[in-house]
């Protein structure tokens, strides 16, 4: 099967088990029955992940001289979400069966049922809707509906060992405040001049009423965001740059094009806080469809004029050149991590049709990842599990190991075609075979995991070889 039926043949079904099975997600607590939508990440997954936040890192704070990092803490004053709007605005609706208590987000069930659009309209608008439609609950099929009723999607703890009188405090629901509550001081290092951006990668949490899909919508997730500052009038033309700059990203880690779409939002979807946004949207397998991967918005000067206001702190810039004063305008690209590596195990994922060593029919799945993002770079295997083949194999995995400086995989168990699909499923892009002419000839076999051809080697050539392919 080819590449461009991967749509077809790929399910959200597949990709979990394939997850778990081979160690890229597990389901949360899973020897306490799970906890219903948290996911942990395996051996692998944490891999694939550090990989993603590496060349995020890279590309967006160390190749450029106008982006720095930050690391705030999840836990931040509990003026922050007044300011930002979160307390007021952070809701979603919500609708719940007066028979079989489900519950439902008011704007999914619409959009399930109906194919209607509606984020961005109030919780009245949508029961008028839900009402004239007679939608009936998904779970047991009653009319027994309520009213949609806004919920506020952020989790609430206290500070103190007494509850009653702790201060409340929330889990940061995302990461970009702490960008514009460490701006002033960003500003005294004096490393920064407008336009200039405030990078960061952390946790973040919602409580999400309806949240599945694997790892698409979690309760506790991973956010990359930026917070580019510009001049007011040069917002427009950074918005631009913006939209090219996330597509370079899409095409470094190796993100196909042909299911993904640019989406703007219109006057009544977008945020409080935004005066444009667009939605990377990607198609994912099945019911699911064209769906959020990434988001651009136009913050304005919402923030800092929201965080000036609350805190009383004068967040104006002062333009040297100009010799003026203004708030900036806050372009913000954010990029969803776990959504990033659903997407890539999407994308990425083929199945074959090939005969096994019996001749009879079978299938060969394989990750088509990019060699940027692979957990493993190379894998080395003695062709057998004999002394005289696992000595020099384990001296080329050290190695190895020791120029490359990435992570590789050894295995010296079992059949060598069960060793090479292993491999394919975790999208090793090569596996490095010594087998008994290795003796001889000191060459190894390298095999490609895109076409199964291989190549002959010889063992002082392999790290350099290697080395071109997988940088
Ligand atoms: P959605 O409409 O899917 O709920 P959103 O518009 O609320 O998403 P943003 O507030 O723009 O999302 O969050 C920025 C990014 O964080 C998203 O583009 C997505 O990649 C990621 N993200 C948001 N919510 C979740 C979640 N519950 N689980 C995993 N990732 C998420």
């Amino acid at each position: 099967m080819s590449m461009t039926e991967t749509s077809r043949i790929v399910t959200m079904d597949k990709i979990a088990a394939l997850s778990k099975r081979r160690g890229f997600v597990f389901p949360g607590s899973d020897i306490y029955g799970g906890l219903a939508n948290t996911w942990d990440y395996g051996p692998l997954g944490v891999e694939l992940k550090r990989n993603v936040k590496d060349l995020w890192w890279r590309m967006f704070v160390h190749q450029r001289r106008d982006i720095v990092g930050i690391d705030a803490g999840i836990l931040m004053h509990p003026r922050v979400w007044e300011a930002s709007g979160h307390v007021e605005s952070f809701n979603d609706p919500l609708v719940d069966c007066r028979t079989c208590k489900a519950r439902f987000r008011a704007d999914h069930l619409i959009e399930e049922r109906l194919g209607l659009h509606v984020e961005g309209k109030s919780p009245a608008e949508m029961t008028a809707i839900l009402r004239e439609a007679e939608v009936k609950c998904p779970s047991c099929g009653n009319a027994t509906l309520t009213d949609a009723r806004q919920f506020n999607m952020m989790f609430r703890t206290t500070i103190g060992p007494v509850e009653e009188t702790g201060t409340t405090v929330y889990l940061r629901p995302e990461t970009a405040q702490a960008m514009f509550v460490q701006y002033k001081n960003i500003l005294a290092t004096g490393r920064v001049k407008v336009p200039f951006g405030i990078a960061q990668i952390g946790k973040a949490f919602r409580n999400e009423i309806t949240p599945g899909n694997f790892i698409f919508r979690l309760l506790e997730f991973e956010q990359m965001e930026i917070e580019y500052f510009v001049k007011p009038d040069e917002a427009a033309e950074a918005f631009e740059a913006w939209i090219a700059s996330m597509q370079g990203w899409l095409a470094h880690i190796g993100v196909r094009g042909e299911n993904l779409r640019i989406r703007e939002h219109d006057a009544e979807e977008l945020s409080h806080y935004s005066s444009r946004t667009l939605d990377f949207e990607y198609r994912y397998p099945g019911a699911m469809g064209w769906r959020e991967l990434y988001g651009l918005a136009n913050r304005t000067d919402y923030d800092l004029t929201q965080h000036e206001r609350v805190s009383g702190q004068d967040l104006h810039y002062f333009d040297q050149a100009e010799n003026r004063k203004y708030l900036p305008y806050v372009i913000e690209p954010t990029f969803g991590v776990d959504r990033t590596i659903l997407t890539l195990l999407v994308d990425a994922y083929d199945e074959e049709a090939t005969v096994d060593v019996n001749g009879k029919p079978d299938t060969r799945v394989v990750l088509r990842l990019n060699p940027r993002v692979t957990p493993y770079k190379a894998a080395v295997l003695p062709l057998l599990r004999k002394p005289e083949l696992v000595e020099p194999a384990r001296r080329i995995f050290d190695d190895l190991n020791a120029t490359l400086g990435v992570l590789l995989d050894y295995d010296e168990t079992g059949n060598i075609g069960k060793r090479y699909r292993r491999q394919d499923e975790i999208g090793t892009p090569f596996c490095v075979t010594i087998d008994f002419e290795s003796l001889e000839d000191q060459c190894v076999t390298v095999r490609h995991r895109d076409d199964m051809t291989q190549d002959r080697i010889a063992i002082d050539a392999l790290a350099g070889w290697l080395a071109e392919r997988i940088a």
